[in-house]
């Protein structure tokens, strides 16, 4: 028998469970498939248990700072073991909530994997289903790189699966993954070397924030490595070795981590049968609409190669739903000015255009204010992280196109600023407004 949905969901992850809520609630009978757990790469194995280690590792940063408040600290012991299964269990119980929340809303989860028939039928396992409306939202997985022995390293995935913290890591990559993954590492008390191909890591980030991150990590004992192109990973018992172009040999590592970005999940979809254009890499063309090349058939998320972030699959997905159902036939998704955070040690915030973007739309039109200093957090500390802020203003009224920071309390920062950029504030504004004294945050608005 054939099952038939207003709403077909393939892939329960940030993106198509925030599409089939918002479509049940208008109303429709919504289906999710999902072949996994509920909550996809973010809550399985992504922004969630990465947040948890994060803070894992920031909590050592802040063992170490107590001191110099006068704390007696004894030298901090770490089970990496209690806090998998303390992570692994709050996961656990995000997959139970996702499920009843499924559940409460009526929305039918069909557990297995999708592949289209053609363009209004999906086939899990020998089920058919129907619908009038299809979204693809089935994300990504981490790139492995083609070359001899690397299936011995791991990625993003194998990492959230360690149960001990290996001693001595190669991170190769340049990307958020690389250097928040490094940072935890280092601070849990791995020795990292970081390697990159090209010359920074956060290459497409502005300079400041890279250069900075680059500081801080050298700082915490990350040893990074530029023009590292890797070439074959070897293993000799449980040690391996990570050969790079040039001829180094990065010798006696316990892991190697992949971090070198992630591919569209389309594998066995068989979206030729439903007529769906895919790019050269295989994400899905979108317009702006979420529409794909097929009418009736739309794609959220990861898939379709837009900026990977949570938020960013969430709302394009509840967009879509409010324009199939909710009688709102212009809602869209606007994708300029997404703010994000990098939670590294220390964390980067950034919205908007870089110094080097702006530069070459706008020319000299462009002003940029900066500040570079060490926070009072750090006045009676040993370690001292300094902050990097920078506002890149255009024109002359000096509207904010670009705000970016790496440093402490970063992430927490940003949210509200981003609101500000994003109603267009000019520099007199952050002007007019009152610092908060003493924070870091004052720094956004006293800049001159
Ligand atoms: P996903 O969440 O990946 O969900 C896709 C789902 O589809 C999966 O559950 C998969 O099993 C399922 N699926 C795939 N194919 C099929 C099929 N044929 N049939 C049925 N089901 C299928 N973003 C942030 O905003 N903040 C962060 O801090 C952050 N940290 C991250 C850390 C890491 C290590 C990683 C890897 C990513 C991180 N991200 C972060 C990115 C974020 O996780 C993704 O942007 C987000 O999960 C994308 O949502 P999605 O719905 O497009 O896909
Ligand atoms: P990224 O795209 O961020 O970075 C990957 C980088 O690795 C590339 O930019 C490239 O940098 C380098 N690289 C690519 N291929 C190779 C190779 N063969 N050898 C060596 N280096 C290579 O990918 P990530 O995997 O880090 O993360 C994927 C996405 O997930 C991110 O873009 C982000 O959208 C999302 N994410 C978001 C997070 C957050 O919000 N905090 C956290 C984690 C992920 P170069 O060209 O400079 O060498």
């Amino acid at each position: 028998m054939t099952a038939h949905y207003d709403y077909l969901v393939i892939g329960g992850g940030s993106g198509g469970l925030a599409t089939a809520q918002r479509a049940a609630e208008y109303g429709a009978r919504v289906a999710v498939i999902e072949s996994q757990r509920l909550g996809g790469t973010c809550v399985n194995v992504g922004c969630v248990p990465k947040k948890l280690m994060w803070t894992a590792g920031s909590l050592a940063h802040a063992m170490e700072d107590a001191a110099g408040y006068g704390f007696q600290v004894p030298h901090p012991t770490h089970d990496f073991g209690a806090l998998k299964r303390a992570r692994d269990a709050y996961v656990l119980k995000l997959n139970g909530i996702y499920e009843s929340n499924l559940s409460k809303k009526d929305i039918d989860w069909i557990k297995g994997h999708a592949r289209f028939v053609n363009s209004h039928t999906v086939m899990v396992a020998d089920q058919q289903i129907t619908a009038s409306h299809i979204v693809i939202a089935t994300g990504g997985h981490p790139a492995v790189p083609a070359i001899p022995g690397a299936h011995w390293g791991i990625t993003s995935d194998g990492f959230f699966d360690l149960t001990h913290l290996p001693r001595r890591v190669a991170v190769v990559g340049s990307g958020y993954i690389a250097v928040e993954l490094a940072g935890v590492l280092a601070s849990l008390g791995s020795h990292v070397t970081l390697l990159v191909r090209k010359d920074r890591v956060l290459r497409y980030f502005d300079t400041m924030l890279s250069a900075g991150l680059a500081r801080e990590m050298a700082a915490s004992g990350i040893e990074l490595v530029t023009g590292a192109v890797p070439l074959a990973i070897e293993r000799a018992g449980d040690l391996h070795t990570l050969l790079v172009e040039d001829g180094r040999r990065f010798t006696e590592l316990d892991s190697v981590l992949w971090a070198i970005g992630r591919y569209p999940m389309t594998e066995g979809l068989s979206l030729l049968s439903a007529g769906i254009e895919v790019s050269a890499q295989g994400f899905i063309h979108t317009d702006r609409f979420q529409n794909t090349t097929i009418p009736n058939v739309y794609a959220v998320g990861d898939v379709t190669g837009r900026e990977a972030l949570t938020p960013v699959a969430i709302a394009a997905g509840r967009r879509l739903a409010d324009r199939l159902f909710g009688h709102q036939p212009d809602r869209a998704l606007d994708y300029s000015l997404i703010p994000t955070v990098v939670f590294s040690h220390p964390p980067i915030g950034t919205i908007g255009l870089t110094e080097a973007e702006a530069r070459s739309s706008f020319g000299d039109t462009v002003k940029v204010y900066v500040a570079s200093f060490v926070p009072m957090y750090h006045a009676l500390t040993e370690r001292k992280a300094r902050v990097e802020m920078k506002l890149v203003c255009q024109g002359a009224d000096e509207v904010i196109v670009g705000l970016h920071m790496v440093g402490h309390a970063a992430d927490e920062m940003l949210q509200g600023f981003a609101v500000a950029v994003k109603m267009g504030a000019r520099k007199r504004d952050f002007d007019d407004t009152l610092a908060i004294h003493p924070t870091i945050a004052e720094e956004f608005v006293t800049m001159r």
